[in-house]
């Protein structure tokens, strides 16, 4: 199955319904579980030193539609890794507060520590996406906001901050059966709100906005994947390689001990 590559503005993606589909060539069965056991060890073995090195942070922004799988992409693949190194954010609603400051300030705000990784469980993106799709403000303020992304991205990666993110991309058959799941299982209907209907019947819209998103804020510092997520482990195993990849490209290493440890006697 071939990797997950960064969006460039020349290919920007469609977003079609049958682009939510496992890629060619993606395993099944009991080879799928196999592949993605492959990638879990290599990321908490991989994880293991990035934390003991402490050079960089990792920042993974997750993002996408009501169901797209944000929170089992948590749990399957974060899970894999210790979670003292490790800190997940979901961010709602702005607070009376938070909507007092820039639009940025909050999520400033949990940028990971370096030797650590942070989850954005939705982000930043919601400023041009909800607020966009459903006016909450003008466009003028809006639009302006994609080159304030990239341009915050792009210090925080000065600053040794290493950023994926990721749109699961679900189709609109898929998303209507985990919802009507949502609806039928007394056990998730807390995960359902009347707002998620509202949102699915403007598709088209949020679609756009995506597709805006995907398009202009990806960057070399900061590139954006398209996940196809209509089948959550093929979803998994493909963000968790995507996600092992980066970090072994960052050629990591324990830290040399201590002058003199090495001789230590422990009596
Ligand atoms: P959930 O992820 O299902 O827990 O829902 C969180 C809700 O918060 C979603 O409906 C988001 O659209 C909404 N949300 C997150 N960030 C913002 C934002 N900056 N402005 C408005 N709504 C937001
Ligand atoms: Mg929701």
């Amino acid at each position: 199955m071939p990797k997950l590559k960064a969006v460039t503005e020349d290919h920007p993606p469609r977003l079609r319904d049958e682009d939510a589909a496992p890629p060619r060539g993606a395993p099944s069965g009991a080879a799928l579980e196999k592949a993605f056991d492959k990638q879990a060890e290599r990321l908490k073995d991989l994880q293991k030193v990035f934390y003991a090195d402490g050079r960089f942070a990792l920042l993974v922004v997750l993002q996408g539609r009501d169901a797209s799988g944000k929170d089992g992409v948590i749990k399957k693949v974060l899970g894999a890794v210790n979670p003292m190194g490790c800190e997940i954010t979901s961010f709602k609603t702005p607070s009376e507060e938070e909507r007092s400051h820039d639009f940025l300030w909050r999520i400033h705000a949990r940028v990971p520590a370096r030797g650590t990784i942070g989850v954005f469980n939705r982000s930043h993106y919601e400023d041009v996406l909800v607020v966009r799709v459903n006016d909450i403000v003008p466009r003028k303020v809006w639009s302006k906001r994609f080159d304030q992304i990239n341009e915050f991205e792009h210090m925080l990666s000065l600053n040794n901050v290493v950023i994926l993110k990721f749109m699961l991309h679900v189709s609109r058959d898929e998303q209507k059966k985990r919802l009507e799941d949502r609806l039928a299982d007394r056990t998730k209907n807390w995960k359902f709100r009347a707002g998620d209907l509202k949102d699915r019947a403007n598709w088209e819209g949020f679609t756009k906005a995506y597709r805006d998103v995907v398009t202009k804020c990806s960057t070399p510092w900061a590139p954006w994947y398209v996940v196809p997520a209509d089948d959550d482990d093929v979803r998994n195993l493909l963000v968790a390689r995507t996600i092992a990849d980066a970090l072994e490209a960052l050629e990591l290493r324990y830290p040399k001990a201590e002058k003199g440890v090495r001789e230590l006697a422990i009596t």
